[in-house]
């Protein structure tokens, strides 16, 4: 049955609207829903709902709102696999790819619900000793949550979860390519019992998500897509006096193979971080950096089990990988692939693309030199587009490690603990591995980037001090008035 999409505005779900739809990537003509696109004054009705609800919320016991989680952790578990299976029609990933993702956003909820009982600020001694000083975190108030349709479950929760625990209360616009994921998240935090108005679902494209950046109400917004829509938010959000942004953004992430390096570990590494989810994370690696006396065993190990890979449909779990996500994707990708060959690259895999209406691209890999002015090597493709470049010794490695403007994840496969730290220490990113894939994020710790990955507030568990405040609050338990740094109390020029 197709997904019948509606808005969520105060407790309230609004009438169905068929404004578009969302589609089966693996099968294009297969509707998986169809969807309202959100006026600006549906956005700003969603906005004006959100900040009436803050006061209540803002107000409910830490532990109350905390337990509303555990509720939604119990929904989370109760509806799993059909979660996943939503999921994999609606935005191609396979299946066990999907249920991965599902409890990632249950380890979330869980996180949160944890943390409610857990200290959150701290108490800070005053040089004057009859005064007690404690630093504690205070809601912003109405936090915007627009997301993309490559995590459409854990990414919202990562935000959605921090944010309400906190006593904000959301305004969330899912990707237009997973609208049916998103409602379904809303409806399970509906059933759990959250208030009327803490968490209110728009749908729609980019216009609906930049009303909700031009409303000078939402006091935070929290992104996660490419850099050219975080910086157009970053923009638009400079011109309000007050506003936070947190903006999780592309990568052009590197794995570097040292000659010392576990081969088979090293081959399994490079594959998973290139093709996993058919290359469209943003931690996924579309450079591997192999060191010389490895390049041309690697690169046969790697070429061969690339082609070993099964790429189909996502709701069968025998396949590796699945399409991309939508058409504009496919042109992307392939207009990538011309890039990288006209950048005159050595072609070692590229197949034809099956002739379905699904939106599979095969894997696409090259060997290449490094020259700083090949754009294949340095703009993101998200897409299953991966380069094998040479590397000498530990200095070029790190060079061209760092030489794209992203600066999200990286993996290095060593044995050496002494290159390990160097390029721990050298390298540009957010997240590092060391003989692992370059992807595999774990939701307490934080998830984020640097350059234009990220503005410095990552996400997941360390989203806390994107989404509240630090206030210090001074008590004096004395009598009589005594300030810090011997600062003087007499008035009126008489004695103190
Ligand atoms: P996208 O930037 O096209 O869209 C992301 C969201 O922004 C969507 O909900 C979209 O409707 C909305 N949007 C578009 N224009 C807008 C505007 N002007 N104002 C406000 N909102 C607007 O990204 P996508 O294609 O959905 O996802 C892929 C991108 O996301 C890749 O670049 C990938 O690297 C990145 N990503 C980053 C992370 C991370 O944590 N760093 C995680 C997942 C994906």
């Amino acid at each position: 049955m197709p997904v019948t999409g509606r808005l969520f505005v105060g407790g309230e779900w609004s009438s169905p609207r068929p404004d578009f739809a969302s589609h089966s990537p693996a099968r294009w003509s297969e509707h998986v829903g169809t969807f309202p696109q959100s006026s600006a004054a549906e956005v700003s009705g969603a906005v004006a709902a959100a900040r009436a609800a803050f006061p209540a919320w803002r107000r409910t016991s830490r532990v109350l709102r905390a337990e509303c989680f555990d509720r939604l952790a119990q929904l989370i578990k109760r509806d799993t696999d059909a979660l996943a299976e939503l999921m994999a029609r609606e935005c191609g990933k396979n299946v066990t790819e999907c249920r991965a993702e599902v409890i990632e956003g249950l380890h979330m909820v869980q996180y949160v619900f944890g943390t409610g009982r857990l200290p959150f600020g701290e108490v800070i001694a005053s040089e004057i000793a009859e005064k007690d000083a404690f630093v504690r975190r205070k809601p912003w108030g109405v936090v915007g949550v627009i997301t993309p349709w490559n995590f459409p479950f854990a990414v919202p929760l990562w935000m959605l979860g921090p944010s309400l625990l906190e006593g904000n209360t959301c305004v969330f616009k899912p990707s237009e390519d997973t609208p049916a994921v998103g409602q379904r998240l809303v409806e399970l935090f509906a059933e759990a019992g959250f208030p009327a108005g803490t968490l209110n679902l728009v749908h729609g494209d980019g216009t609906a998500g930049e009303a909700i950046v031009r409303d000078a109400r939402v006091n935070v917004v929290c992104f996660t897509g490419s850099y050219e829509v975080g910086r157009r938010i970053q923009e638009l959000s400079a011109a309000l006096p007050d506003r936070i942004v947190a903006a999780e953004m592309g990568g052009k992430n590197a794995v570097i193979v040292c000659d010392d390096a576990r081969f088979d570990l090293a081959v399994t590494a490079g594959v998973l971080s290139a093709f996993k989810t058919t290359g469209q994370r943003c931690v996924s690696a579309s450079r591997i950096l192999v060191q010389e006396p490895l390049l041309e065993r690697y690169t046969k190990a790697f070429t061969d089990t690339t082609k070993r890979l099964c790429f189909g449909d996502p709701l069968d779990p025998s396949n590796f990988a699945g399409p991309l996500v939508n058409p504009a994707a496919v042109e992307k990708v392939l207009g990538y692939n011309r890039l990288a060959r006209d950048e005159g690259v050595n072609v070692l895999s590229e197949s034809e693309r099956p002739k379905t209406d699904g939106c599979f691209v095969p894997p696409f890999v090259y060997r290449t030199d490094y020259r700083p002015e090949l754009r294949c090597l340095k703009e993101e493709v998200f897409g299953p587009h991966v380069a094998l470049i040479p590397f000498r010794d530990d200095d070029e490695a790190v060079r061209i490690a760092n030489a794209t403007e992203y600066g999200l994840s990286l993996a290095v496969i060593t044995e050496s603990y002494r290159r390990m730290r160097l390029f721990r220490d050298e390298c540009e990113y957010g997240m590092g591995y060391v003989n692992l894939p370059c992807i595999g994020a774990e939701v307490h710790l934080p998830f984020g980037g640097v350059k234009k990955s990220g503005n410095g507030h990552p996400s997941a568990a360390a989203l806390v001090t994107a989404v509240t405040h630090a206030t210090a609050w001074t008590v004096n338990h004395g009598t009589d008035i005594k300030m810090a740094q011997g600062l003087t109390t007499a008035i009126d020029g008489g004695p103190a």
